[in-house]
């Protein structure tokens, strides 16, 4: 650590009560999957995961889309809620694999806890106090998706929130925050700017593990390997990436889906 933030932290001079040496219990560095459950497929689909290497496999049920109604696809409409976490039971008792799945309301906790070995909870969500409180008192693993307007400090306050419940399995998820990519008038897909310093500088005050994801944070499937070995690269403790069997033909977020082919080589990168 460096001696000017050892000195704050010596003086008790941080606005927030983490400590660099803290440690915590989380153990899935490799987590992919879908953007959403689209159908039954999901079963095939987590197979294809896992034996890409994963050790958690990520779909959501509930997804909190930008445009609530412009997308409606036979029974899809912002996931397919309570039918995709039933599927997800069966993806479970057929792989074995940890589910990552999102909660979006403190009042579904108990509904997605289900199935969800891990909550996720989204960017939107990342500064949902309430949830972030019912979540500090759960006894699961929380990963926790950083707004993509959020400062370090506001990082690091949401996740102090969690822990003042007693809740020590936490990761933080990067994924990309508000900018201007410079590539954006030709990947339209690109909505985020990828935030890689983050890492390093979340490491100067927390041990909390952080899960990369190469995914939202691009946009563009193309740039989702390379930024996944500059993630890994940089100090990101494990990545989060979107797979897809037929990548264009995702219901959510085709642009930045890979193959399972891809996700393998990804996931050997460290
Ligand atoms: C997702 O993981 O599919 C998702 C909706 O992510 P975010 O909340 O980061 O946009
Ligand atoms: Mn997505």
């Amino acid at each position: 650590m460096n001696e000017y933030i050892k000195s704050l932290v010596e003086q008790d001079k941080l606005r927030h009560t983490l400590k660099p040496t803290k440690e915590y219990d989380w153990q899935y560095y490799k987590i992919a999957g879908p953007c959403s459950i689209e159908g039954p497929d999901i079963v095939e689909i987590a197979k294809e995961v896992k034996k890409a290497g994963a050790d958690a496999f990520r779909a959501g049920a509930y997804k909190p889309c930008t445009f609530p109604v412009r997308k409606e696809v036979n029974g899809w409409k912002e996931g397919l809620q309570k039918e995709g976490l039933e599927l997800l039971k069966e993806v479970k008792r057929e792989t074995q694999l940890p589910i990552v799945t999102e909660v979006m309301d403190a009042r579904k906790i108990e509904e997605v806890g289900e199935v969800a070995d891990v909550f996720q909870v989204g960017t939107r969500n990342f500064q949902n106090y309430t949830l972030l409180d019912e979540l500090g008192r759960q006894d699961k693993p929380v990963l926790l998706k950083r707004g993509t307007w959020a400062t370090l400090d506001e990082i690091l306050g949401a996740c102090e929130r969690i822990l003042e419940g007693g809740n020590n399995k936490l990761a933080i998820c990067l994924r990309g925050v508000v900018g201007m990519p410079s590539y954006r008038h030709i990947h339209p897909t690109m909505r985020w700017a990828p935030d890689l310093m983050m890492i390093p500088a979340l490491k100067e005050f927390t041990g909390i593990p952080i899960i990369y994801d190469p995914s939202h944070s691009t946009g563009y499937r193309n740039f989702v390997p390379p930024v996944s070995k500059a993630a890994i690269a940089i100090g990101a403790d494990g990545l989060i990436i979107e797979a897809h069997p037929n990548p264009d033909n995702s219901i959510s977020d085709p642009a930045q889906a890979i193959t399972f082919e891809t996700l393998t080589k990804i996931f050997k990168i460290w």
